[in-house]
């Protein structure tokens, strides 16, 4: 079984704490980087307010679609990219969060947490 790590600063953190659980209820988030769980806060606000809109309008412009292709499948090819992009939009930020963290606290790194 693959061991969770720390998405800021890498430390080990128990199995548990799986990439895509919500910060805010990892202990090591909420003692060592409390900024990292707003940040990832914000992240999902963001992403509530501009995707799932986004979804439901090209969802409701394609109805005919939908009933061509099936509503399941068809879901599942908008749902499919999007899931993507939002990782991809994630990791890119995490990566500038990462990098400003490090900055911040050069000492911390790899320390236990
Ligand atoms: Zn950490």
């Amino acid at each position: 079984m693959r061991v969770a790590r720390c998405q800021v600063c890498g430390v080990q953190l128990s199995r548990w704490a799986l990439r895509f659980r919500n910060p805010a209820r990892i202990a090591h988030y909420r003692n060592i980087h409390p900024d990292f769980v707003k940040w990832n806060g914000h992240f999902v606000r963001k992403l509530m307010a501009s995707g799932l809109p986004l979804i439901v309008g090209v969802a409701f412009a394609n109805y005919y679609l939908a009933q061509l292709y099936g509503l399941p499948r068809y879901l599942s090819l908008i749902f499919i990219p999007y899931f993507y992009i939002v990782v991809r939009a994630w990791r890119r930020d995490l990566a500038r969060f990462r990098q400003d963290w490090t900055k911040s606290h050069p000492s911390d790194t790899l320390s236990q947490g």
